[in-house]
């Protein structure tokens, strides 16, 4: 049976008159209408010789049998955050039907090959990204505090999840899932403007950023804004302001894709009749490099020290959150990049920001790849997410050479 690309597209717009509104998609985790859309991808799967189960933290999987029981995953999620994008996750599930449909016409593969939408990779109603491919790759560890969770109408995170079948205490039972797991492929939207920038409709990823977050406090003296002079001052926003210009610096210094990001600033007192006696900044950086990172970090805290004994005030450093730069396999980044330049001549490397359940899959060991096709104007998580139909199709050509390739290569 031929790869029909053009069906991926049309399942696509069908999932978004299902599943969405006038406000975008609404496939929000452990909901009515996410169930709808997995009711529905059971639907298009159902026919096929596949195996389906629901595993112990809510991910939905289709197993091809094989000669080989080694197994290639094909994996995405097709839960939204609320007002949602169309594509974000759905995309490469809904590829992986018609990979998988093709596969199939052709009789028994060589190796096994599973379909894998995983549960809420948003954490759109409790916060908690990633839930069902962290509780496969055994990384799950927050099940004390994921059991206190509620979302915003009160209802606690063990109760939702326990309307769709998921013991919270069992999901660490879907381990097992990965088991025989030989390789991982996800195809995603970019939710960037670069490739768009470059004119190319698909680019391969090298893995996902590293994040350092901190909080930086800068504490000088309350003091009053009529009668102090300018030269008197312990001006506490002197110093992040200097520290929120540097970063850029910083990053401009350290390269190859490094971002900082100072998402907010809180000072007080805050008024205007006051210096700055505290300014609490928010602080993001993030690289594909662990060592960069670390330099980043140094440069940044350097300076941060540089400015404080220049406005006579003091700064300390409270760490929020950091995970390691995720890398991929490079023996799949060379099929995903021989899979790209068949389909679409001119293939491109990059780096993803955000987090996705590849990289939860990279983490418990499984050489993973992500193909990325072009996103229009960068945006992602709103309804005005889109990419042209055509490139959909090249995408769902390069899953598909990918799939057949790293079968081949078993
Ligand atoms: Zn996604």
């Amino acid at each position: 049976m031929p790869l029909d690309p053009a069906r991926t597209v049309a399942d696509l717009k069908e999932l978004r008159e299902l599943t969405g509104d006038e406000n975008g998609a609404q496939r929000v985790a452990w909901t009515e209408t996410w169930e709808r859309a997995r009711e529905w991808l059971r639907e298009k799967l159902g026919g096929l010789p596949l195996e389906d189960q629901i595993d112990e933290a809510g991910n939905q999987w289709w197993t091809l049998r094989g000669a080989s029981d080694r197994a290639v995953l094909i994996g995405g999620h097709i839960d939204s955050v609320p007002n949602g994008g169309w594509l974000d996750g759905a995309l490469n599930v809904v590829a992986g039907v018609e990979v998988v449909r093709r596969l199939a016409g052709d009789g028994e593969p060589a190796a096994t090959v599973r379909l894998v939408n995983w549960a809420d990779e948003e954490g759109a109603r409790f916060g908690r990204s990633l839930f069902g491919s962290s509780a496969a790759a055994g990384s799950m560890a927050d099940q004390d505090e994921l059991r206190e969770r509620r979302d915003s109408e009160g209802v606690s995170l063990p109760d939702a999840v326990g309307a769709y079948g998921v013991d919270l205490d069992r999901a660490l039972e879907a381990r097992s899932q990965l088991d025989g797991a030989a390789a991982y492929l996800e195809l995603h939207i970019e939710q960037g403007p670069v490739l768009e920038s470059l004119g190319l409709p698909l680019g391969v990823v090298l893995g996902t950023f590293g994040v350092e977050r901190h909080q930086v406090t800068f504490r000088g003296q309350a003091a009053h804004a009529g009668s102090t002079p300018m030269d008197k001052r312990r001006d506490a926003l002197a110093g992040a302001a200097k520290l929120e210009l540097e970063i850029r610096e910083i990053a401009a210094r350290v390269g190859g894709g490094a971002v900082c990001t100072m998402g907010g600033v809180v000072t007080r007192p805050g008024i205007v009749t006051s210096v700055v006696e505290t300014a609490e900044c928010l602080l993001d950086q993030r690289h594909l490099d662990a060592h960069q990172l670390a330099e980043m970090l140094s440069n940044a805290e350097a300076a941060s020290r540089r400015f404080a004994r220049e406005e006579d005030v003091e700064v300390e450093w409270d760490r929020i959150w950091n995970i390691e730069p995720i890398l991929f396999d490079s023996e799949l980044i060379e099929l995903a990049d021989e899979s790209i330049r068949e389909v679409a001549g001119t293939s491109h490397w990059l780096p993803s920001g955000p987090l996705h359940d590849a990289a939860e899959v990279s983490r418990a060991g499984i050489p993973t790849v992500m193909l990325f096709v072009q996103s229009l104007r960068g945006l992602s998580h709103t309804k005005l997410e889109d990419t042209k139909d055509e490139h959909l199709e090249l995408s769902v050509q390069a899953l598909e050479r990918l799939a057949a390739k790293t079968i081949e290569r078993l």
